[in-house]
């Protein structure tokens, strides 16, 4: 077995097993070589990431986590049904971009009962 951190392949150093409370209760190993692990310990962000193109969980680190949101504007349009939107997001090597994009009402409301962020306690 080998890191699973994106494109290492160092041998197996830590496995960190995350639990999910929740409806679902899940839990998943993560696979790390001594020096991804050593930067996990210094506070270095991670995440799991399935990628469908080699059909395997992945880790993504620095500059292959997804750009973070810093801030947000929301428009709605006097006459088209839909709320235009400005996203700035900064990429782990400090960069930014912006994005402009215009979301139709019946996606926002999908989008906003996407209940992402449910916990064990709305589920009663
Ligand atoms: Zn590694």
């Amino acid at each position: 077995m080998t890191c699973q951190v994106l494109r290492c392949s160092d041998p197996v150093a830590h496995v960190e097993t995350v639990r999910q409370q929740g409806p679902d209760n899940w839990q998943v190993d993560a696979v790390f070589c001594a020096s991804h692990w050593a930067q996990v310990q210094d506070g270095a962000e991670w995440t799991m990431d399935y990628q469908h193109e080699i059909q395997q969980t992945v880790i993504l680190m620095g500059e292959d986590l997804p750009p973070q949101l810093v801030k947000a504007n929301y428009r709605q349009h006097i006459a088209i049904d839909s709320v235009e939107t400005t996203l700035v997001l900064r990429r782990h090597d400090g960069t930014e971009d912006v994005v402009r994009f215009d979301i139709p009402k019946d996606k926002l409301r999908e989008y906003l009962n996407a209940n992402i962020f449910r916990t064990a306690a709305e589920d009663d």
